[in-house]
């Protein structure tokens, strides 16, 4: 008999969730706002933890990417620096705004954006006339990105950071917690993320004011009047009651999640720790703290196997595990579009593996994944 399938991170619920679905069935508030929509609102507000933070709840992170370009008045033409390692939805808002990605290489510590990189590629942009009017700096897996380092070359230029935190609710950097370090900042909720709504997002902002706008432009930006009435492009990007009533459920154990997760990183470490060629991408110092969104693991083959080799093996057992994003610059879908660094992000590309992650792993599925390894081993 085929033993089930071990995923990468599968949603799961904790047991909550129903009850505020339930009471927006009771109430009738079957549309994309209402008491849930609030409430999560809130939860995230008080679980960030930051004075004048403002959450706006969304239909999806891209969602949030998309608005976040909009409210910072991306035109057509202008230049948006974005780390080429990560998700194509942290880029694809970019070209939505009829804009022009620079994309920028990774750094080694945490693979998010190189600083000197990004410092590259805003003098480029000045040098054409044309300074980049935003930075999309990416926590990716959960890894901070050096917020302080990014957070000066942002003042120095004058350029604002879009935090892009969808795969790091619950990670902190400097006891700082992730999704309060950009002008703006992104969260999902996809069923994949760390916490779901089935589909959703969040934007968080920093000004009550612009807090409004995202709400009023997420909404079909409907003007104050008795009829419809428009003098801005809207979205439909506003979260709905019942998904939010998941987000509600999902929030109380959030805190356990990112325990759970951070647990399956500590799991691999002790697997990895005696072979040299699989090397466990990890914080690079006390500063940092990830959720460990999803474990990843660099194989060296020089160690007599490659990363493909494990994944077919684990493919054979049922066991899920994938390539980590392939940085944009080298999607054909972005060919010839401009990019600063080295060859971090693809050497990152080349050697990466991710590994099941879920905060929902049983026993026996750590000792699938155990066994799965131990003959791995055995083969290099
Ligand atoms: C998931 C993800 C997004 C997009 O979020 P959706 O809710 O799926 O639209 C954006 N950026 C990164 C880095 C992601 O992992």
């Amino acid at each position: 008999m085929e033993q089930s399938k071990i995923w990468l991170s599968s949603p799961h619920m904790g047991g909550g969730e129903m009850k505020y679905i339930q009471e927006a069935f009771d109430e009738n508030w079957i549309a994309p706002l209402g008491p849930n929509v609030n409430g999560l609102e809130q939860d995230l507000e008080h679980f960030l933890d930051e004075k004048g933070i403002y959450v706006a709840a969304l239909s999806s992170g891209t969602a949030a990417v998309h608005l976040s370009l909009i409210l910072l008045d991306v035109k057509p033409g202008d230049f948006v620096i974005c780390q080429s390692l990560t998700f194509s939805a942290s880029a694809n808002p970019i070209v939505y705004m009829g804009a022009t990605p620079i994309f920028v290489d990774s750094e080694k510590d945490t693979w998010n954006l190189c600083p000197n990189a990004v410092e590259d590629a805003i003098k480029f942009g000045i040098s054409k006339g044309k300074k980049p009017k935003a930075i999309i700096a990416v926590a990716l897996y959960g890894m901070p990105y050096k917020a302080d380092e990014i957070k000066a070359i942002s003042e120095k230029y004058d350029i604002p950071v879009i935090e892009d935190s969808a795969e790091a609710l619950g990670s902190s950097y400097k006891n700082q917690k992730c999704g309060t370090f950009g002008d703006l900042a992104v969260l999902s909720f996809n069923g994949n993320k760390i916490i779901t709504t089935s589909g959703g997002g969040a934007l968080i902002l920093k000004d009550k004011a612009f807090k409004k706008k995202a709400v009023f432009l997420s909404t079909q930006a409907k003007d104050d009047a008795p009829h419809y009435e428009h003098t801005n492009i809207g979205y439909n990007y506003r979260m709905s009651n019942i998904c939010a009533g998941i987000g509600r459920g999902q929030m109380e154990v959030l805190h356990q999640r990112v325990e759970q997760r951070r647990a399956n990183h500590r799991f691999y470490a002790e697997l990895f720790k005696d072979f040299q060629g699989f090397a466990l991408h990890a914080e690079p110092n006390s500063d940092y703290y990830s959720n460990h969104w999803l474990s990843v693991v660099c194989v060296d083959s020089a160690c007599g196997i490659t990363p493909e080799a494990v994944r077919l093996a684990a493919q054979k057992e049922n066991i899920e595990t994938r390539p980590i994003w392939k940085p944009m610059h080298l999607q054909p879908v972005f060919k010839n579009s401009l990019y600063f660094g080295s060859d971090l992000a693809e050497k990152c590309f080349e050697t990466g593996l991710c590994l099941p992650s879920g905060s929902n792993l049983t026993e026996n599925d750590f000792a699938r994944i155990s066994h799965l390894f131990a003959e791995i081993f055995s083969l290099s």
